[in-house]
């Protein structure tokens, strides 16, 4: 049995976006589709393939932190225990294949900022200039709104709670302008899962911020029985460690894998996040408490099936060919 399921983020997707957006699951979900005969083969390319799209926020689409750089995160997690990631990574095309070098190639889980840039060029992955001009005139827009166009207050005001619960408004105003993580869980004929999350985290965050998805348990989860890959506001991801607690209402309370991935959903404020997941058994699930969850999977003769789920409803699917 092979299985596969991607996500493009969620949030309030604008309908005029959803065409580009699942044009790139239905690409994303060919690439994964080529390396299927591994799990972890197939989870790389498909996230490869989104990263390099520039459609999401994650590798060249990343959106810019409070200084116009894009510092980005991945991580990849398998059924028997291997861990890779990278963090604040700045300047390359594909964070999850550097994830991955860092749990092949390195004796360590995860490298973070100029480390891991350093450990990039080193393995051969060469520079890239990661400014998508779309995410550079959101980020100079909500800049000026923010802190004005001089620079002298910036450093002070960014640099206190407030300046979030302020982000947090704006982009309540302009919802367009989250999300659009990326991640993919998959199985194969060997029945071994691997999961991943790949993002350039949130417009305007300060210097240094790690997001849920590279975090083990909170935006990324493998283990043998699932694997979980979340997307939404990092900061409440990783409070609530939202992927384990998937993995842990369907172990500890016996739930199918959709009431737990929809339970643990809404057990978080709500238009924060979403999430997909994939069991050894080769069963599905999606759930999310926002407007939009952009999802794509393999049905199971392998055909693919891409949409951008839009009620703010809590939804599962349980190995089924259609939605
Ligand atoms: N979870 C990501 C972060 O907080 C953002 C997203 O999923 O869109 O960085």
């Amino acid at each position: 049995m092979q299985r596969l399921i991607l996500h493009g983020g969620a949030g309030n997707i604008p309908e005029s976006r959803f065409p580009e957006v699942e044009r790139g699951l239905r690409e994303a979900l060919a690439a994964g589709q080529a390396r299927l005969s591994h799990a972890l083969d197939a989870v790389e390319a498909a996230i490869a393939s989104m990263e390099s799209s520039g459609i999401y926020d994650a590798g060249l689409g990343s959106v810019l932190n409070l200084y116009g750089r894009a510092e980005m995160d991945a991580l990849l997690m398998t059924d028997d225990g291997r861990v890779g990631g990278v963090i604040g990574l700045p300047r390359t095309e594909n964070p999850i294949r550097v994830a991955r070098a860092v749990m092949e190639s390195s004796p360590h889980v995860l490298l973070s900022g100029r480390g891991a840039e350093r450990f990039a060029r080193a393995m051969g992955f060469p520079p890239v200039k990661v400014r998508a001009p779309r995410r550079f005139q959101v980020y100079e827009e909500l800049k000026a709104r923010l802190v004005g166009k001089g620079t002298e207050a910036e450093g002070r005001r960014a640099y206190t709670p407030a300046w979030f619960e302020e982000l947090r408004r704006l982009v309540e105003a302009h919802p367009e302008l989250l999300h659009g993580t990326v991640g993919a869980v998959a199985l194969d004929e060997k029945g071994r899962l691997a999961a991943g999350t790949s993002t350039g985290g949130i417009t305007l965050k300060l210097e240094g911020r790690v997001s849920d998805s590279c975090l083990p348990g909170c935006g990324t989860h493998a283990d043998r029985r699932l694997g979980v890959s979340c997307t939404g506001t990092g900061e409440v991801i990783v409070r609530h460690q939202l992927a384990q607690q998937v993995a842990r209402r369907a172990e500890e309370r016996g739930l199918a894998l959709d009431r737990a991935a929809g339970s643990a959903v809404r057990s978080l404020p709500r238009g924060t996040a979403g999430l997909i997941a994939l069991d050894r058994k080769g069963r599905y699930a999606w759930a999310h408490n926002t407007r939009n969850l952009a999802v794509g999977l393999l049905a199971p003769r392998g055909e693919p099936v891409v949409r951008v789920a839009r009620a703010p409803t809590l939804r599962g699917a349980t190995d089924r060919s259609s939605w």
